[in-house]
C-alpha cells in the first residue's frame, strides 16, 4: 500500500485513471504545494463504476452476512496494520496534527468499519402479530447500488462511517471523498484489494464535488445517497435528488451552543471547551463556535479560556507538540479570515488571534496557519453569531437566565449539537429537552457511541446515522403478511 504521486479511481476492482485522462492538483495545506494529482472524474466515469457495481450487487448483496462480515473485518485489519501511512496521508492532506490522525482519525475509520460489519450481524428485523389471523414479518433488503459523498474535515473517518454500513448492508457503493482529501480514499482502495473485496462492490471515483460528485446525486442508477458537508450543498442535492425518489441523508453544516451555568465543574468545563473550541482547528461539524457564559464566572472564565488558547501551539502538523496545525486550504483561510474582519465589523473585540501566523520554519512557508481566535462583544444574533465558519474561531457571550441561555442557543438555522456544563442534573434535562439539537452533551464534549443516532435537525440535516439508524437507511423494509 502507497501514496503515489498519480492517485487513481478505483472502479471495477481496478484503480485507474479518469476516462478523460485528466488530473487535478492536489495541495498540501501544509505548505501550499502541489504534491499529488487527482483523476478529475465525470459522467463517464460514474457510468463505469455504476455498471461495475451493478454487476457486482447480485453476488455481495446474496453472499451472506458472515462472508461481508470477514471481509470487512479484513479490511480493518489493514488500515489498523498500516496505521502510519493512512495518519501520515492524512496530516498531508488535511494539515491537521498526526497525533489526532494517529489517534482519531485512522482508529476511527477501522473502528466503524468493525462496528457496521459486526452490527449487521445482529440486526434483525420485526415482525407484528395479528391475533388468530395473520403474521407480518419485516425484511430488510440492500437497496441496490448507493452514493455515498464526504466532506475534507475527518476524511477517512466519515468516508468509512458511510462505506461501512452501506456495504455491510449488502449494498455496492459508488463513493466520492472530498477533492482537497483524496489520499487516504486512494489508500482504501488499495486495501480492499488485498482484503479481498470482490471487484465492483465499492468503487471510489475522485473528483470535482460539482463534477464527479453531481454525476453521482444525478445517476438514476444510484438509488440512495448519502451525504456529509456543507448546508448550501446538501440543498442542491436534495434539489436533485428528491424528485427522483432517491433516499437520501443529510449530514450538514452546524453553529453550535455550548453553554456555560456557574454551577459548572470549572476544571473540567475549561478543559473540554478548548477542546471543543479548537480541535481540527474548529473543522469538525460539533465544535461548539458559539459560547455562552453565565455571568457570575464570565470573567474568571474569560481570563483562563484566553490564557490557555494563547499557549496553543500553532504550526508543523508533523511535529508532536503541536495542537493546530494548518487549515485546510487557502480559500477556507480565507473564508474564516474573513468572518473576523466581519466580527470586527459587527462590534467584536478580538481577545487573541485572528491573525495568520508568520511561520518561520521554511518547511511550512506558504502553508495554511492560523492562530485560534476569540471574539467577545458581539450581539447574539449577528451574522458571526449565526453562520457557519467552520475555523478556530469562537465568540463568548454572557448570559444571566437558563431561559436566556435557550433562547441563544436555539436563534440559529442549525441545529446540530450542543453542550450544556452544570452539576444541576435537573436543569440538564430541563434544557436537553428543548433544545433545538440532534446531540446534546452534558459536562462532556464528543464522547461518542457509534451505536446512538447521530444528525441534525433544522439546516443541519436530515436522517440520522450510527448504530441501527444507518443500516435503516441502507435496506429497504418489505412487510409480508402471512394470513393463517
Ligand atoms: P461541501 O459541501 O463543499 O463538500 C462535501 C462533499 O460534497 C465533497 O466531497 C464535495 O466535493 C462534494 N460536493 C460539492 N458539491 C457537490 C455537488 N453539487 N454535488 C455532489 N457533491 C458535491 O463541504 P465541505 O467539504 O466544505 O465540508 C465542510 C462542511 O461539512 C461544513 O459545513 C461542515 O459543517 C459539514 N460537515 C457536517 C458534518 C455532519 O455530520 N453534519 C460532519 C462534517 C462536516 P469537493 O470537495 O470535491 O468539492
Amino acid at each position: 500500500m502507497k501514496i503515489s504521486k498519480y492517485i487513481k479511481n478505483y472502479i471495477g476492482g481496478a484503480l485507474v485513471p479518469a476516462d478523460s485522462g485528466e488530473y487535478l492538483d492536489n495541495i498540501s495545506p501544509f505548505n501550499g504545494e502541489v504534491y499529488s494529482h487527482i483523476p478529475d472524474s465525470d459522467i463517464t466515469d460514474v457510468q463505469k463504476a455504476v455498471e461495475a457495481a451493478e454487476r457486482a450487487f447480485p453476488e455481495w448483496s446474496s453472499c451472506g452476512i458472515e462472508k461481508r462480515f470477514r471481509i470487512l473485518n479484513r479490511l480493518a485489519d489493514i488500515i489498523e496494520q498500516n496505521l502510519d501511512t493512512f495518519a501520515h496521508a492524512e496530516s498531508m492532506d488535511s494539515g491537521k496534527p498526526i497525533t489526532m490522525s494517529k489517534s482519531v482519525d485512522i482508529p476511527r475509520a477501522h473502528a466503524n468499519i468493525r462496528f457496521f460489519a459486526t452490527a449487521s450481524m445482529h440486526y434483525a428485523a420485526e415482525s407484528h402479530h395479528m391475533e388468530k389471523s395473520a403474521i407480518n414479518y419485516t425484511m430488510r433488503q440492500p437497496i441496490g447500488v448507493v452514493g455515498c459523498i464526504s466532506p475534507w474535515n475527518l476524511p477517512l473517518y466519515l468516508f468509512t462511517w458511510k462505506i461501512a454500513p452501506a456495504l455491510a448492508s449488502g449494498n455496492c457503493v459508488i463513493a466520492k471523498p472530498s477533492e482537497i482529501t483524496p489520499m487516504t480514499a486512494f489508500l482504501l482502495a488499495q486495501a480492499c484489494e488485498e482484503a479481498g473485496l470482490p471487484a465492483g462492490v465499492l468503487n471510489i471515483v475522485h473528483g470535482l464535488g460539482t463534477k464527479a460528485g453531481q454525476a453521482i446525486v444525478e445517476h438514476i442508477k444510484i438509488k440512495a445517497i448519502s451525504f456529509t458537508g456543507g448546508t448550501s450543498t446538501g440543498r442542491s442535492i436534495a434539489r436533485i435528488a428528491a424528485p427522483m425518489f432517491k433516499k437520501l441523508s443529510l449530514e450538514l453544516g452546524g453553529k453550535n451552543p455550548n453553554i456555560i451555568f456557574a454551577d459548572c465543574d470549572f476544571d473540567k468545563m475549561i478543559f473540554d471547551t478548548l477542546r471543543s473550541s479548537f480541535s481540527n482547528n474548529g473543522q469538525i461539524c460539533l465544535c461548539g463556535s458559539r459560547i455562552y457564559v453565565q455571568r457570575p464566572i464570565y470573567e474568571k472564565f474569560k481570563e483562563e479560556f484566553v490564557k490557555r488558547t494563547q499557549f496553543l501551539k500553532v504550526g508543523d502538523p508533523f511535529s508532536p507538540i503541536t495542537d493546530l496545525g494548518a487549515l485546510v486550504s487557502q480559500q477556507h483561510i480565507e473564508k474564516v479570515m474573513s468572518y473576523i474582519e466581519l466580527a470586527k465589523v459587527e462590534g467584536g473585540t478580538v481577545l487573541c488571534g485572528g491573525n495568520i501566523v508568520e511561520v518561520t520554519d521554511e518547511k511550512l512557508k506558504g502553508g495554511y496557519y492560523l492562530r485560534p481566535t476569540i471574539i467577545e462583544g458581539l450581539p447574539p444574533y449577528c451574522r458571526t453569531n449565526m453562520e457557519e465558519i467552520f475555523g478556530p474561531v469562537v465568540t463568548i457571550t454572557p448570559f444571566d437566565t437558563e431561559e436566556e441561555a435557550l433562547q441563544y442557543a436555539n436563534s440559529v438555522d442549525y441545529g446540530l449539537s450542543s453542550t450544556i456544563w452544570t452539576q444541576d442534573i435537573t436543569k440538564a434535562h430541563r434544557l436537553a429537552e428543548q433544545i433545538q439539537a440532534g446531540i446534546v452533551w452534558v459536562n462532556c464534549w464528543l464522547v461518542r457511541d457509534l451505536r446512538t443516532p447521530f444528525g441534525g435537525v433544522k439546516h443541519s440535516g436530515v436522517g440520522r446515522e450510527g448504530g441501527w439508524e444507518a443500516l435503516r437507511f441502507f435496506t429497504e423494509a418489505k412487510n409480508v403478511c402471512v394470513k393463517y
